[in-house]
């Protein structure tokens, strides 16, 4: 690898709420439990937002993005050289979940290292990946295999750390028998991955969105079954097939999930991956009968731990499974931020490095 510049370039936000910023930040070397990575692709999410209008970001100047594919340039003095991810030029990523403390919270001792309590965020307690380098803890950083680079681009790679990992945790998270009803709402940037999935993993994948027109785009992702829920009633519709065993909802319109309830069947679940702001979605109202005479679940999730996000890559490097994306250069990224808020969110837009 090249000698490092003495200064990248980055997408920041100078201040809460503040239009995001091309600006020039000094290298620095890695502090003992630290990766630099050089960044190849850095998709952008919605939850960037957040980090923009101040919800899950505390201090600015801030660089987000946490949906990264990069390079690891340096590491720190403390990191074992014999791991995989301290190999300089080994290729890896870092999620949302900006690392764990692995030994000290409940969290952590029990297991879940998504949990920990001292997890920071990616892009929101540290600077994230949309810049040429980026420095992680080691312990958000995590391994991505070579052969990934056959049937993926760099982009292509780096929605998943996010989105990808999202959908597949929640279907990894839940307790469903192949052959059984996955109920994906909503086909846009997490949505089109959980088709995916879901068809992969074995399950009976049942799409709901509004309009004709996505029925063969739902299809040619893997759904089984397309339900136009501008046309048809989308209760009934599933309930008719036999009910759903695990519904995931996508969509952020808090209302739209709950509707949804009465599709499940006993002991169905139903996971909500996608969040609504909104001051109104924020509380929902649920049918409490229902639920408990049927034995119903609601939970929600989010993404995992670096091992576990990197299962996910393992797994999408096998199958294939790939988002929809759209390139653009740092330079660009004010269009390209902007295309996730207000554009077609079919399509995850990344942020390519030469
Ligand atoms: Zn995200
Ligand atoms: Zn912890």
């Amino acid at each position: 690898m090249s000698p490092l510049p003495p200064t990248y370039k980055a997408a920041s936000i100078p201040a809460v709420n503040e239009d995001f910023k091309i600006v020039e930040l000094p290298m620095r070397n890695p502090l003992p439990d630290e990766v630099l990575i050089k960044v190849y692709a850095s998709g952008i999410c919605h939850t960037d937002h957040a980090m923009q209008n101040g919800a899950l970001c505390w201090s600015f100047p801030r660089v987000p993005g946490h949906e990264v594919v990069g390079r690891v340039a340096a590491v720190g003095s403390n990191i074992r050289q014999s791991d995989p991810r301290a190999k300089i030029g080994a290729l890896v990523g870092v999620g949302f979940i900006g690392g764990y403390c692995g030994f000290y919270c409940d969290s952590c001792r029990e297991g879940v290292l998504a949990g920990c309590a001292s997890a920071g965020i990616t892009g929101g307690t540290y600077d994230g990946g949309h810049a040429e380098y980026m420095i992680a803890p080691f312990s958000a950083v995590l391994s991505i295999p070579e052969d990934a680079l056959k049937t993926h681009t760099y982009a292509e790679l780096a929605p998943l750390m996010c989105a990808g990992a999202t959908m597949y945790e929640a279907l990894r998270a839940t307790r469903w028998d192949p052959g059984e009803i996955l109920v994906i709402q909503g086909i846009g940037g997490l949505g089109h991955l959980g088709i995916q999935y879901g068809n992969k993993l074995g399950l009976k994948v049942v799409a709901v969105s509004s309009g004709a027109s996505k029925e063969q785009f739902a299809k040619d992702l893997g759904a089984h079954i397309y339900i136009d829920a501008s046309a048809t009633d989308a209760v009934d519709a599933i309930r008719e097939l036999g009910g759903a065993r695990l519904i995931i909802t996508t969509a952020p319109k808090a209302q739209a999930m709950v509707s949804l309830i009465p599709a499940l069947k006993k002991a169905g679940t139903l996971v909500q991956v996608g969040a609504d702001f909104s001051p109104e979605g924020n509380e929902m109202r649920v049918p409490n009968v229902y639920i408990v005479t049927n034995r119903l679940s609601l939970i929600g999730w989010t993404c995992g731990s670096s091992k576990d996000t990197e299962n996910c890559m393992r797994f999408s490097a096998m199958t294939g499974i790939k988002p929809i994306v759209e390139t653009f250069s740092l330079d660009q990224f004010c269009e390209a931020y902007d295309k996730v808020m207000h554009g077609n969110p079919r399509l995850r837009c990344v942020v390519t490095f030469d």
